[in-house]
């Protein structure tokens, strides 16, 4: 018998899950549908492209030919609406029905709105797809001023975007300082003076409360809840996203946030997997479940989810994702899961310099690196390993960390 494979997006994690399907099963049925008209592209690259300083012929990753070669059958430009656990199928929008023996959902999330008055006026724009960094790169060549807001990993690409095409944009925030979940104010200073030197300035204890549009429906200033006015004609807002999952709401499918699934990416369904950012997995380092959105994980999943569908219990998802900026002078990165665990530590260890180190139960869980990142490969292995360094913070931090300057200890 032929096994036959569905798989629903054709982001990093649904793509990479079709080569590993066809590596394993060369004789396999394999489908990847996708709502959007484009193979898979490098999403982390587009913000280059809306900049302006790459051309979008590097951004592809996969042309149609890579699937065609493949033969793996790859649908563009089509939405699937319904799936049918009991009968092991899924309908298009255009009421195709295609059955499946596995079935992997790798179908992300959608950015979400602001929910204030005029949120979706003409200039005011999300960030998602390579169709978004078209819209976006058109309307900062036509801006002279803008606002950003959502202080976080995606907000901030549009304070490098409008900072690259010469817009002068204030980057309205919440609260004191910028990813205020992951970093002190110590930390964020730094970020907040790379923008003031790209011509974006930040707005603290602010936010929108609406917009204001010309005539044309066009905006032309965001209001803040301090009644404060920011004339713009140009808004970026990401402030997170929406899991897509719609499709699974009248399904047996268990959700949360996202698809809950197991470390072999399995859901409570057996022969239903999902992958990359769609999915609450089960964190076999942090222990208990999590979320990444991080290109390097997504793919990652998207290889292990395959290979669990091929046979399940075979591979186990177990990864510290990275997540890096580099839009500045200085280098940053954020790894695992620098927002939770039960204590922190951090230190400045030269100009420029800042780290954080996320614990939980005195292991690391996650951390971000700021100037220097010499010591991420060691940060990493100690919380693969899942060490116990609790009582070593002081060595932890010191300026030209190394794993060799750990004591061993005796507590796990
Ligand atoms: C601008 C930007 C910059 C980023 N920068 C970085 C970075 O520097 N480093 C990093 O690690 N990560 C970065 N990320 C995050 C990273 O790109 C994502 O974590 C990763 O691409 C997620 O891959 P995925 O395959 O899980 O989901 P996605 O890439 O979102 O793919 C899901 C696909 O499924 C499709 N789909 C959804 N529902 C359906 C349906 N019902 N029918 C058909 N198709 C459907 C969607 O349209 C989409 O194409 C960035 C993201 C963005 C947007």
């Amino acid at each position: 018998m032929t096994d036959s494979y569905v798989i629903v997006g054709d982001g990093v994690a649904g793509s990479s899950a079709a080569e590993t399907l066809r590596e394993e099963r060369p004789d396999a049925d394999i489908t990847v549908i996708t709502d959007e008209g484009e193979a898979l592209y490098n999403r982390i690259l587009i913000k280059e492209f809306a900049k302006g300083k790459l051309p979008e012929a590097p951004i592809s990753i996969h042309d149609e030919e890579w699937y065609a070669e493949r033969e793996i059958d790859l649908r563009l430009n089509t939405l699937v609406v319904d799936i049918d656990v009991e009968n092991d199928a899924v309908t298009t929008h255009e009421g195709e029905t295609l059955g499946y023996d596995a079935l992997l959902l790798a179908i992300g999330g959608t950015p979400q709105q602001l929910p204030v008055e005029n949120a979706d006026a003409d200039g005011i724009q999300h960030f998602w797809t390579f169709q978004d960094a078209r819209q976006i790169k058109e309307s900062v060549e036509d801006a002279d001023t803008g606002v950003i807001v959502g202080a976080g990993l995606l907000g901030i690409d549009f304070a490098a975007i409008c900072g690259a095409q010469d817009v002068e944009a204030k980057y309205l925030m919440r609260g004191n300082a910028w990813w205020r979940y992951a970093l002190s104010e110590e930390g964020a200073e730094l970020m907040h003076e790379a923008m003031r030197e790209r011509g974006v300035e930040p707005v603290f204890d602010s936010g929108v409360d609406h917009f204001e549009v010309d005539d044309d429906g066009h905006v032309e200033a965001a209001v803040d809840p301090n009644g404060d006015r920011y004339a713009c004609d140009f808004a970026g807002i990401a402030i997170g996203l929406n899991f897509n999952t719609e499709i699974v709401e009248e399904t047996p499918i268990e959700t949360d946030d996202g698809i809950i699934v197991d470390e072999y990416m399995r859901t409570n369904v057996d022969n239903v997997f999902a992958a990359g950012d769609i999915t609450e997995f089960h964190d076999t380092i942090l222990g208990e479940r999590a979320q990444n959105g991080a290109w390097g994980s997504a793919k990652e999943q998207g290889t292990i989810a395959a290979k669990n569908m091929v046979e399940y219990g075979s591979a186990e998802f177990r990864w510290v994702s990275s997540y890096s900026i580099t839009h500045f002078d200085f280098p940053f990165l954020s790894f695992g899961h620098p927002t939770l665990g039960d204590e922190s530590i951090e230190a400045t260890t030269g100009e420029g310099e800042w780290r954080k180190l996320a614990l939980k139960d005195g292991k690391i869980v996650g951390g971000v690196l700021i100037g220097d990142l010499a010591p991420q490969s060691a940060y990493k292995q100690l919380m693969r390993e899942e060490r116990y360094v609790g009582d070593q913070t002081e060595a932890l931090l010191a300026d030209g960390f190394s794993v060799d300057d750990l004591t061993q200890t005796s507590k796990q």
